[in-house]
C-alpha cells in the first residue's frame, strides 16, 4: 500500500506501508487518512518505506462525520496538487495541520476557506481583493459593483468591470473578510461569526481561482457539493 504524507522533515512524499491490512500491525494507523504522528521512514532506491508510527492526533472526526470527511479530502486534494515533491515548506505543513483542526472542532467551511486563502498566500498566488486590477482603485470606495475575475488575478473596480464576461459579482463585505482570512490568527477565529452569504461568495473566489491556478476541476468538489446537499435536505 502507498500513502502519501506531508512531512515537516520531508516535504511531500510517498511511502509505501507493509501489512497494514492485518489486523494486528503496528502500521494499520498509519494508513488511516488524515493521521498525524511521527513517522520513522526508511528511504529506498525510489520510494520510502513507512515502518512505525506513533500517533500524536488521529483526528477520528474526520472520518466519522461525512461533511468533516469531504472537506479535509479537498484540502488535501488541492496541497497534493500545489506542492512539489520533496520540499521542505513549514508554512504548508502547519497550515494542513491547524486547517484539519478547525475542520474537525470547529466549522469545517471556515476551515476549507481558511486553507484556500492562506495557501494561495503561501504559493505566492494571492489574488488582489481590496484594489482593483486594471486601475488600482481602492474598492472599497466604489459605490457600484465589483466583480472579482479569476484569469486576472484579483477584482475589478465598477468602472473597469464594464464590459467583462466572466466575472463573479462580490460583495465588500466578502472582499475585507476574505482578505482577513490571511493575516488571522487561527485562535481568533473561533470567535468570526460569518453569514452563509459570505461562505457563498467565497467558495465561490476560491473555487473560480483554485480552476484558473490548477488549470483542472477539482474531484473533490463534487463530493463536497453533494454531502452538502445531502446535509440541506435533512435540515
Ligand atoms: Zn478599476
Amino acid at each position: 500500500m502507498i500513502i502519501t504524507l506531508l512531512g515537516k522533515k520531508t516535504g511531500k512524499i510517498s511511502a509505501v506501508v507493509k501489512g497494514a491490512r492485518k489486523p494486528k500491525s503496528s502500521m494499520r494507523g498509519t494508513v488511516q487518512l488524515f493521521n498525524y504522528g511521527y513517522y520513522l521512514l526508511y528511504r529506498g532506491k525510489s520510494l520510502y518505506t513507512a515502518v512505525q508510527c506513533e500517533t500524536l492526533e488521529p483526528f477520528v472526526k474526520l472520518r466519522e462525520n461525512l461533511l468533516k470527511f469531504a472537506y479535509a479530502s479537498y484540502i488535501s486534494e488541492i496541497l497534493t496538487l500545489v506542492l512539489p515533491e520533496e520540499e521542505v515548506n513549514n508554512a504548508a505543513f502547519d497550515l494542513l495541520l491547524t486547517s484539519l483542526k478547525i475542520i474537525s472542532e470547529e466549522n469545517e467551511v471556515l476551515g476549507a476557506r481558511y486553507f484556500d486563502i492562506n495557501l494561495m498566500k503561501i504559493s505566492g498566488f494571492f489574488p488582489r481583493l481590496l484594489s482593483c486590477v486594471a486601475c488600482a482603485k481602492n474598492i472599497l470606495n466604489d459605490r457600484g459593483s465589483i466583480v472579482f475575475v479569476a484569469s486576472k488575478g484579483g477584482v475589478l473596480c465598477s468602472w473597469c468591470s464594464r464590459d467583462e464576461k466572466e466575472g463573479i459579482p462580490v460583495s465588500r463585505g466578502t472582499l475585507v473578510l476574505t482578505n482577513r482570512l490571511s493575516s488571522m490568527e487561527p485562535d481568533l477565529l473561533k470567535k468570526l461569526k460569518i453569514a452563509p452569504q459570505f461562505f457563498e461568495e467565497m467558495a465561490e473566489i476560491t473555487r473560480g481561482f483554485w480552476r484558473f491556478i490548477l488549470d483542472r476541476e477539482l474531484k473533490t468538489l463534487d463530493f463536497v457539493d453533494n454531502v452538502q446537499d445531502m446535509n440541506k435536505k435533512e435540515g
